[in-house]
């Protein structure tokens, strides 16, 4: 071994839950050392939307636009409702009780959010907070904050081993140019070292349907080697079969772009999304596992989010970039419904009977063929020009992992904290149960980052 490198608090993974524990730990006045092996720092952080969810901030959203009251004992009991009553209700209740400090952190990293509240699938209310930055520049801007708070970074650094000394998690061996190193941590070493949506054989070990011929939304470094090297330290994992699929995504790259996103936001404004046939097939504003599920279970490849001009304008899509994704067939237009079922090749009368079935239930006319329930935020879609975005399902989150305690801790197989080592963020499992709330994994970074970093 050729280096030993002494520091105060270790982390692995450069993403929002790796800053946020680096930023607590060094506000605090800790030596710290974040270790990252992509070329690049930010994980699947710097590819979020932006979306984060909490009851409220120091924005004051609710108040401002009148929208119905919130809590955090209401966004903790949809998040635990959505993940099929299986989610660890202390941890939820943590990342719902933490999440407007941490979104108020945000702000002062210089973040900045769209001026509106939306409601996104599985949520029951409006609680999601847009960044109107992208993920690259919220981490670059968190990323400098953490710099200025004295943290450390390391890019293109690998973390291969833990070091144990006296039962306790010391430190970590990682490489970097062919060369492997000795970092010892005196406080602990907390990973934060993100989700495995991109790594197929640990999926498939889980979900074996989930195999290559998915597209997948994340980073390439989103792969699960720690968590099987925590697990060889008898770390115990929950829920590692729960793997998210995104409705949302480009059908033909698996990614998720800003259509991508705002198909994804735009049923609480009144899109609606419709198969081959010209068909709505689900209630859109369901969560991502049960409106995924409808549009496999179509076995029609893509199906077609469908919204006008005035939500267009609400999501903040701009002339250059209907222009640039209508160039380049990703984004279908049409000054009339009947114009656009010719441009995506579904049958006219279907999509018509759809959308004016749906204009009736927003007005009050009748109840929604899907069970939807009405919010004061749907528009009608009774004018043009109108959109279509075809897409489809894409692994997306992992939300099994690493099972910690409210403390971060990492439990072994028996309960018991391991000492030394904490963790934060994708990597573990046990808050989002069964299927995760938008907007609720940015949360949970921030939250268990800050509570990671507080590691002695
Ligand atoms: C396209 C996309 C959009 C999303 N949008 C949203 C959204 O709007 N709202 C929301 O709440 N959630 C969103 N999510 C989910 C959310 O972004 C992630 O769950 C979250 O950012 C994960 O953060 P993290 O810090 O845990 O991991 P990451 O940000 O992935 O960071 C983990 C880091 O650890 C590094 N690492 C891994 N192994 C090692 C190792 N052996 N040695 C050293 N480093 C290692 C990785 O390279 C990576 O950089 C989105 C996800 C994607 C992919």
């Amino acid at each position: 071994m050729e280096n030993k490198i002494s520091t105060d608090v270790i982390i692995i993974g450069s993403g929002l839950a790796g800053c946020a524990a680096a930023y607590r730990a060094a506000a605090a006045g800790k030596k710290v050392l974040v270790l990252e092996k992509m070329p690049y720092y930010g994980g699947n952080s710097a590819l979020a939307g932006g979306g984060y969810a909490a009851s409220d901030s120091s924005l004051k959203y609710r108040e401002k636009f009148g929208l119905e009251p919130d809590s955090w004992q209401l966004h903790a009991e949809d998040t635990f409702k959505a993940g099929g009553g299986i989610g660890d209700m202390a941890l939820i209740e943590t990342m719902a009780k933490g999440a407007p400090e941490g979104l108020n952190w945000l702000l002062s990293c210089g973040v900045t959010f769209t001026n509106a509240l939306n409601q996104i699938g599985g949520h029951s209310v409006h609680r999601a907070y847009m960044a109107d930055i992208t993920g690259r520049e919220i981490m670059d801007r968190v990323h400098a904050a953490c710099e200025r708070a004295g943290a450390a970074f390391r890019n293109n650094t690998r973390v291969t081993d833990f070091l144990l000394q006296d039962g306790r998690i010391a430190g970590v061996k990682a490489a970097a140019s062919g060369q492997e190193s000795c970092f010892a941590a005196k406080d602990g070493v907390i990973l934060a070292s993100g989700g495995f949506s991109r790594d197929t054989a640990l999926r498939q070990k889980y979900c074996p349907a989930l195999n290559e011929k998915y597209g997948c939304s994340n980073h390439k470094g989103a792969t699960g080697e720690l968590l099987t090297l925590a697990e060889s330290f008898g770390a115990d994992t929950v829920g590692m079969e729960y793997i998210q699929l995104y409705p949302c995504g480009d059908p033909k790259s698996g990614g998720i772009d800003t259509l991508g996103f705002h198909a994804y936001t735009g049923p609480g404004y009144g899109m609606i999304y419709v198969n081959q046939r010209g068909d709505r097939f689900v209630n859109e504003l369901l969560g991502r596992d049960a409106v995924s599920d409808a549009q496999v279970q179509t076995c029609e490849k893509p199906t077609f989010a469908i919204f006008n001009q005035e939500i267009a304008d609400i999501l903040g899509l701009t002339a250059d970039e209907t222009e640039r994704f209508t160039r380049g067939r990703r984004l279908y237009a049409a000054d009339t419904l009947e114009g656009l079922a010719e441009a995506i090749h579904v049958p006219a009368e279907a999509l018509c009977t759809a959308v004016a079935r749906h204009n009736a239930f927003v007005a009050g006319e009748q109840a929604d063929d899907f069970g939807k329930v009405r919010g004061t935020t749907l528009k009608a879609l009774d004018k043009g020009p109108y959109y279509a975005v075809p897409q489809w399902p894409t692994v997306h989150f992992t939300m099994g992992g690493l099972r910690i305690d409210t403390s971060a801790r990492v439990l072994d197989r028996r309960g018991q904290p391991i000492p030394g080592l904490y963790a934060a963020g994708e990597c573990c499992g046990g808050i989002h149960g069964k299927n995760r709330l938008g907007g609720n994994a940015l949360a949970e970074c921030v939250v268990f980052g800050f509570i990671a970093g507080e590691c002695r």
